[in-house]
This record gives C-alpha cells, structure tokens and sequence, in this order.
C-alpha cells in the first residue's frame, strides 16, 4: 500500500528515527525483533523483506533450510517508547522463499488466512476482536513462599507495593495496606498500590497507538487491567503483542515484574483473556437482532453454539499452557462449563446485557494470554464459522451459578465442561484438527508442528515433575 508506506518514510522523518525494530510472533506467542540501521531502510525492505535465520526459533526450520524472510507490514508501525535512541518498531509476516508463499508456521500470516476464509465463505467481512489480558505485578527478590511452594519475586526495599501474596513470609515488609485474597477489586489507595504503575502504562500504550479506557485493579492481590479499544483480527493480535511489551517493560524499568501467567497464585483469581467477538457484513453487526435474547441474533448464537462445541479443541491455542487449566476451576470467575448466558461470569460465555445495535456481542470466557494471540483468534473464529455453517444451536442459556453444580448434576445435563489439562486439549485438537485445516489456514504440517513443540517444551516436562504438594 503506497500511502502507508509513504507515511512511514514521512514518521522516519519527522521523528529522526535513527533504527528500524522489525517484528514477529513466533508459534509460541514470543515476539521477536531484529533491529535495523534507518540509513539501511528503503522501499526494496518492504518489497523483498529482510533475511533471517529460521532454525534458531523454536518449532520453525531445520538448520538445511534456515533461510527466511520478515515481509514488514507498512502501517503497524510505533515509536517505541522505551529506547534511548529514536526507534521505530514495524510488525512483520514471515515468508518461505522455498515454498514461495507466507510460511505456513507463522502465525500472523495463518491470522490472515483465517480472515481470508471468513471473506471467501461469504459469511461476514470484518471479524473484531476485544481482548481482557489481566496481568499480575511482582517485585524483584526471590523469595520462596511455602505455604503456596512456590517462588515469586519480591522486592523488600518498597513495602508499599503489593506482595501478590498473602503469605505470613511477607510481613515482615508488609506496611499493613494491600488487598486480601480476592480483596483487589477494587479499594482505593493505599490499598491499591499500582495506580501509578498502571496510569503509567495506560499512557504508554497510547503512545504505541492502542486506545485505552479502563484502568483497575483486578479481584487478586497485585492484578491489573487496562482496557483497550476493540480491532479487527489482526490489529487485535497485534494490539496483544504491544500491550504485553508495554506492561511488562513499565513494569521492568520501576523494577517490578509482569506476567500475564493464566494462574500464579493458589486460592486467589487468575488472569484471564476474556475475548469480545463480532462479526460484520456490509457494515452490519451481524450479531443484532433486538427480538432475540439479549439483543443477540441466531447467526450470534450459531456462532456460539460453534465455539462451545469445539471449545475443547479450540482450548490448544486459547489456553496454552499447562498452567491454564489451573485457573479454569470453579470459584475464581474463571469458567470451567461450556454454556452461554447473559451476564452470568461463571460461564464459559457471556452476552453483556443491554449491548446494542453496534456492540452486541459474544464473551467468550476462557480463553488466557499464555499463548498465542493470532492462533488463539484463528481458532475462535475457525470454530464460530464452523457453528453458522452446520447451524449448531447452543441450547438455552444457563443463568444460575454453574459453579454450584455438582458432578452428578453436570453428567445428568449432559453438560460439557473446558479441557482439564493442556494433553487433553490437545488431543482433541488432533481429533479435530479438520476444524482448523479448512481453507488451508492450518497445515497438517504446522498442526503436528505445534503439537509436537506442545508436549516436548510443556507437557511431558509437566508431567514428569514431582509436585512439591506431592512430597
Ligand atoms: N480474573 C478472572 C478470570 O480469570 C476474570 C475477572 C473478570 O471478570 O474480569 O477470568
Ligand atoms: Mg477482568
Ligand atoms: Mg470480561
């Protein structure tokens, strides 16, 4: 696109960027740079793409066809705010010159398959996407907690910042204001230290371009959440990407420690990426009837219906990690039963009540940040579709409080209820991995790929590990 990329070279400079930062997600959901002298930047960089090294990121190319190509997007560029030196970060697909084609294992180029198919199926034209990432802030010290065996970082020179922790360990630097388990939401100061941090880093993200709004603290001790303006697929994801690196680098240079792990702390709320979808067609939010329940349409529900019945295959890249599926346990607003309703948090669905024509839309629930954000949209989207086109119904809504339901009553229902560990959703991603191969937007190739890296980096080092609990 000539006018973005003219505006580019008119920000390189207005703002005498002096580097290039070039950008990408790798499977896992790590973002990636390699930076660029600006005298080295031309237009040839945005046609032909800059070389690099596949076979060092995990899960890529084998060390005999290393050769890859970063095709930097004209448009995604940002400032970045945290270097010295005037540096603009563009965000990058990867190529395959071997294939001659976006590389089948990046995960933005899959994103944009994805939206492709969206199109090319008639079904809508634009996909949004609103991600909640919660995130926790630690301090700095290691400090071995026992009651939770556990190690977190804590900092003993500020005793007015949050501990994460309501361990007899930490009071000794304890100043007496911080909130109590599940006492985060939402107290003014002192016992919500991180206004400051948090102003800081919502100041931040604007500067990088993301639209934010609210700004609070979370249900658990020394939780966070900034909310940012809804994007389309792919701004979505690359809006994920930049609010990770903004929060956990203000965090880092006041000497603290974000994560957006989906559950650090026993007995306390989790962090969670509560993702918002709508689908448009022609400039219509295809999720609008006002005569339906809570103003959503049956294409909203099919929609639904789709993503609660593939949510156990869907979960591979929506809750990625090992550690997900300790926080989608009952008592932690974190859902645990596939089921819709209107403003119910305990499920796996919500239709926030009283949305209108423009802003109807589905809550899904479970979903976490520890993957990957482009894959984790991918595999929402692919599941939605695949409830419009078999028009798979969701059944009623559920309103009372799932988490009371007890076993027997969840088998009776015939309920179904989210994967209770990364190998089980995995293997249900392979069972239904034809879900995720419509349209080629996943490969077999990057499907056994991505399960393989799954259980050598995560699952099988989780599972072969003594518990300390156990001993
Ligand atoms: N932290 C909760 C979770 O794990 C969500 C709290 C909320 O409703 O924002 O999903
Ligand atoms: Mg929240
Ligand atoms: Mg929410």
């Amino acid at each position: 696109d000539e006018a973005k990329l003219q505006k580019l070279f008119d920000t390189i400079k207005e703002e005498e960027i002096e580097f290039v930062d070039f950008r990408f997600t790798d499977i896992k959901g790590t973002w990636h740079h390699v930076t660029y002298n600006v005298k080295a930047v031309n237009e040839d960089t945005f046609k032909n793409g800059l070389p690099f090294d596949g076979s060092s990121l995990p899960a890529w190319q084998p060390i005999n066809k290393s050769d890859m190509v970063l095709v930097p997007e004209a448009g995604t560029e940002f400032v970045d705010p945290f270097t010295a030196d005037p540096t603009l970060v563009v965000i990058c697909d990867v190529y395959d010159i071997y294939k001659n084609q976006p590389y089948e294992k990046c995960p933005r180029s899959i994103a944009k398959k994805a939206l492709k198919y969206l199109q090319e199926s008639g079904i809508g034209d634009v996909a949004y996407f609103g991600p909640e990432n919660e995130f926790f802030v630690f301090d700095n010290v290691k400090v071995r907690d026992e009651i939770n065996c556990q190690y977190y970082e804590v900092d003993t020179s500020e005793g007015e910042w949050n501990r994460g922790v309501d361990s007899p360990e930490y009071d000794v630097y304890n100043i007496g204001h911080r909130p109590g388990t599940k006492g985060g939401y939402f107290p003014v100061p002192p016992v919500d230290s991180m206004m400051d941090l948090r102003a800081e880093m919502s100041q931040v993200m604007e500067e990088v371009g993301l639209e934010t709004y609210v700004i609070h603290h979370e249900v658990a001790q020394g939780q966070g959440e900034i909310g940012v303006k809804f994007g389309t697929l792919i701004e979505a994801a690359d809006n994920v990407q930049k609010l990770k690196y903004v929060v956990k680098n203000v965090a880092h240079i006041n000497g603290k420690t974000a994560t957006f792990m989906p559950k650090p702390l026993y007995g306390d709320n989790g962090n969670g990426m509560h993702t918002h979808i709508s689908i448009w067609k022609d400039g219509k939010n295809l999720f609008y009837d006002p005569s339906g329940y809570a103003n959503l349409s049956q294409f909203g529900k099919y929609f639904i219906g789709g993503v609660l019945k593939h949510a156990k295959a869907v979960a591979a890249f929506t809750n990625a990690s090992t550690n997900s599926y300790k926080r989608l346990i009952p008592g932690f607003e974190a859902p645990s039963i596939l089921a819709y309703s209107a403003q119910n948090r305990s499920a796996s669905c919500r239709i926030p009540w009283g949305a209108g024509e423009k802003s109807v839309r589905a809550e899904f629930r479970f979903p976490d940040s520890s993957g990957n954000p482009y894959l984790a949209f991918t595999a929402l989207l692919l599941a939605g579709i695949d409830g419009i086109k078999n028009k798979i119904d969701p059944g009623d809504p559920m309103e009372m409080d799932l988490f009371e339901l007890t076993l027997d009553e969840i088998r009776e229902k015939g309920i179904q209820q989210m994967p209770h560990t990364l190998r089980e959703a995995i293997e249900n991603m392979l069972a239904n991995r034809d879900l995720f191969k419509v349209g080629d937007v996943m490969t077999e190739e990057f499907i056994q790929t991505y399960q393989h890296y799954k259980f050598e980096t995560s699952i099988w080092p989780w599972e072969g590990r003594p518990h300390p609990y156990e001993f």
